[in-house]
């Protein structure tokens, strides 16, 4: 019996590298759906290759250009703002892989975990946002969130069969960005090239700016503290440049485990899909000899205020994650249109923190509301400079 899957953001990197490992098992894999906010040509192909029972496309511009291609394939087409969800309720599936970018997976996600779907979990928004709703549905439910983020995936694997009250703590491994060793003054001029240059992982812009200011980090702290239930005093980073452990768990006894691998991000991509087996694969394997040594640090919590913020928000908790997120996405679209400087970034970040009421125990709508007042509050903010 092939695994049934249903891609949310089919286009993007994580959705595209998913294609291409499951392109290699088509017996183990048939995909039943994708979706796209709005890369029209890869959308094309991507129907013509795999032929799946329905696309979902959000933008009408997109869904006109590949509506008769659809037709061709015998491919149901959904449109609109609520194509995605309406695509999770109406067709099953075994597995969502959820790996928009931005907000736009939270609601479809939901929905998966309300219909008793596991969750191959790319997007981090849907736990900084609402991680308290979405691991409460899913415990409720009995759905399994499989983690594709390479460090959560990491500790995902060291935790199997282990119990997690005999963990210490975990340590989230960090490549320290393309500014590791530059000083301050130098982050502060840093261009958007400069930040685009990430020395280990091909990834997004959004993603890739966020290595640079180890907000991506503060955002896997937070996202880790829902994931395993620990307390955000537990987790820790350390800074990692050779990328090759991919995080690490500290158990009670003294023990540490650790996962490691190429820094190849279809390696946790195939790890979720197969999940709870594992399938041979002709990814080039790790030849730590060549590596030759691994070394570790602290991070720099001074030249990279990002990672004490993303702490603060997951220790207040209630919508401040949410505000976080928000303030930061705007950030560093400011920063990419080149508005804000590269220094800028963590102080939008925190004057949108410092001018919000935090609500506890929020509910979906206030998380809504409190992230677009956090988005105005910040594009004011970005637009003073
Ligand atoms: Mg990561």
């Amino acid at each position: 019996m092939k695994k049934r899957i249903i891609i949310l953001g089919s286009t993007g990197s994580i959705g595209t590298q998913t294609l291409d490992v499951i392109s290699q098992y088509p017996d183990r894999f048939a995909v039943v759906g994708l979706s796209t906010l709005g890369q029209g040509e890869i959308f094309l192909r991507q129907i013509e290759t795999f032929s799946p029972a329905v696309v979902a496309v959000s933008d009408e511009e997109t869904a006109a250009a590949v509506r008769a291609r659809a037709d061709l394939h015998r491919t149901a087409l959904l449109t609109g703002p609520d194509a995605m969800t309406q695509m999770i309720a109406e067709w099953e599936c075994d597995l969502v892989v959820a790996a928009t970018s931005g907000s736009a997976g939270l609601c479809p996600t939901l929905e998966a975990i309300r219909r008793g779907r596991n969750i191959a979990l790319a997007n981090k928004e849907t736990l900084v946002k609402a991680g308290q709703l979405v691991m409460g549905l899913a415990r409720e439910r009995g759905v399994h969130i499989l983690p594709i983020d390479s460090e959560h995936n990491a500790i995902f694997q060291c935790m199997a069969g282990q119990r997690i009250e005999d963990v210490r703590r975990i340590l989230i491994t960090c490549s320290g960005g393309p500014f590791l060793n530059h000083t301050r003054e130098q982050m502060e001029r840093a261009t958007v090239a400069d930040a685009l240059a990430h020395p280990r992982w091909r990834m997004g812009p959004k993603i890739t700016i966020d290595s640079a200011t180890l907000m991506n980090k503060g955002l896997e702290v937070i996202e880790g503290h829902h994931l395993f239930g620990l307390d955000i005093d537990r987790i820790d980073v350390i800074i990692h440049p050779e990328s090759i452990v991919h995080s690490m768990v500290e158990f009670v006894d003294g023990s540490v485990l650790a996962q490691m691998g190429p820094t190849d991000m279809r390696l946790p991509i195939l790890n979720c899909l197969a999940w709870p087996e594992r399938l041979a694969s002709t990814m080039e394997p790790l030849d730590l000899c060549e590596v030759g040594r691994l070394t570790f640090r602290e991070p720099d919590e001074e030249r990279f205020p990002a990672l004490g913020y993303a702490r603060e928000a997951a220790r207040r908790g209630g919508t401040l994650p949410a505000v976080l997120n928000a303030a930061n996405e705007v950030a560093v679209r400011s920063f990419l249109d080149e508005r804000i400087s590269f220094g800028e970034i963590a102080r939008v970040i925190r004057r949108v923190m410092d001018s919000h009421q935090t609500i506890a125990n929020p509910t979906l709508e206030q998380i809504e509301q409190s992230d677009q007042e956090a988005r105005r509050r910040a594009e004011e903010y970005a637009l003073a400079r």
